[in-house]
């Protein structure tokens, strides 16, 4: 396993570094207090051509590598947790069902636009009756003339409400309730504006302000054949596929999380001074700051290796569960173990610590729960 960067990768990581410092660190203060979708960023973003970045040029993207996106993501998610959430969902969840998935006429329709950065791209799997059970999930979409008429309902949908959104890509039953089959699913694209196609306002989470996440509604909603992405019966498989990559991305933006909380006790621990000395001189101190950086070379050594093995094309699905579920704990840990570094001030909002422990939560819920990637884990083990 050989994981020196490439030429392009190392190119790629000096661009998103240089982006990350300049221009998306300065405005992290005033988006938390805003929490609004950032995407004045997600357009520059775009331009810079970091929207396609797993999508091959053919679509419109940069079709960087796997490794390359970790090690990106790296250099974004220590500036600002909501900008990269928000950029992780559109590369990872919000894109490839279309990549994977999608006919050509599909790619060139709705999938360019997303690589291109024109548009920003939702994933809509989770329901109010449905989370970690996917199969529950209870939209359906039934076949008429020529087309699809959609009815339900979806919640936690990133990325869907905002002024770049286009739309979702979702999960529906197409059959399986009361035919005597097994349940069946169909993965389809609604596009805003559709309508029947509703969505409410902005949740507000306690972490990840920016992000833009929304329950959506669909009544009655027509969508003729072509929005039918992939097999009618096989999207159940497709989305599950497609969320294998999310968890790679996920323990990315967990690694970025804890690198950057690390950076923050570490600085802090030099210069605060009490009992006459810097804490950093304290073996107490000195032990939580090893630990982290310990812990964050685990993960990252998970998690660069389930980039690696999708790279080269090998089975990676249970070692992206545990780059998610390692990375994610080691994020939420940290956060609280940094926060502590920093006493009394690691606990207002103002300071940069705060909104990196605020963040850390989701880390440990979304793309799949932490229980539910152990359960892929035990599967993978033949339990
Ligand atoms: C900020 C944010 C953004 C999101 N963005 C999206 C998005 O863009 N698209 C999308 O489709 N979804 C999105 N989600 C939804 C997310 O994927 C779900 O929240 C997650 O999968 C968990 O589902 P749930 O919330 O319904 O929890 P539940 O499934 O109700 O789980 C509740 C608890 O029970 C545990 N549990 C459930 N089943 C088992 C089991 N079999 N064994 C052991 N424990 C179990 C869970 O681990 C959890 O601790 C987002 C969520 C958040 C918070």
């Amino acid at each position: 396993m050989d994981l020196s960067l490439t030429e392009a990768e190392r190119d790629l990581v000096e661009l998103c570094r240089d982006f990350a410092q300049k221009e998306i660190a300065p405005r992290a203060p005033l988006a938390w207090e805003e929490a609004r979708c950032p995407t004045d960023l997600l357009r520059e973003m775009g331009e810079l051509g970091l929207l396609g970045m797993l999508i091959p040029e053919e679509w419109g993207g940069i079709g960087m590598t796997t490794v390359g996106f970790v090690a990106a993501m790296e250099q974004i998610g220590r500036a600002d947790q909501s900008v990269a959430a928000a950029w992780q969902a559109h590369v990872t969840i919000g894109s490839l069902p279309l990549y994977l998935f999608g006919t050509d006429d599909q790619r060139e329709r709705w999938l360019r636009p997303l690589a291109e950065g024109r548009a920003l791209g939702a994933f809509g799997l989770t329901e109010p009756d449905a989370g970690s059970d996917a199969r529950g999930i209870r939209t359906r979409a039934e076949r008429t003339d020529g087309g699809w008429l959609i009815n339900g309902r979806k919640t936690f949908i990133s990325n869907a409400g905002t002024d770049m959104s286009f739309g979702v890509t979702l999960l529906a039953r197409t059959g399986g309730d009361g035919d005597g089959g097994p349940p069946r699913y169909g993965s389809f694209v609604v596009e805003k504006g559709t309508p029947g196609f509703t969505m409410g306002p902005k949740m507000r989470g306690i972490g990840w302000r920016g992000l833009d996440t929304r329950e959506l509604w669909f009544d009655d909603v027509w969508v003729p054949d072509d929005h039918l992405v992939g097999d009618p019966e096989m999207g159940l498989g497709q989305f599950l596929r497609t969320l294998e990559m999310g968890r790679i991305s996920i323990a990315a933006l967990s690694l970025s999380l804890t690198q950057a909380v690390l950076d923050l006790a570490t600085a802090y621990a030099k210069d605060r001074v009490q009992f006459g000395q810097p804490i950093s001189q304290f073996q107490a101190v000195q032990f939580k700051l090893a630990d982290i950086a310990t812990e964050l070379e685990a993960a990252r050594w998970l998690t660069y290796r389930a980039a690696w093995l999708r790279d080269t094309g090998q089975p990676f699905q249970k070692e992206a569960a545990m780059a998610k579920l390692k990375a994610s704990r080691v994020a939420a840990w940290a956060a609280s173990e940094a926060v502590q570094v920093h006493g009394g001030v690691g606990y207002m909002l103002d300071s940069p610590v705060a909104r990196f422990y605020c963040d850390s939560k989701v880390l440990e819920i979304g793309e799949g729960t932490n229980e539910i990637q152990h359960l892929v884990i035990a599967r993978a083990l033949g339990c």
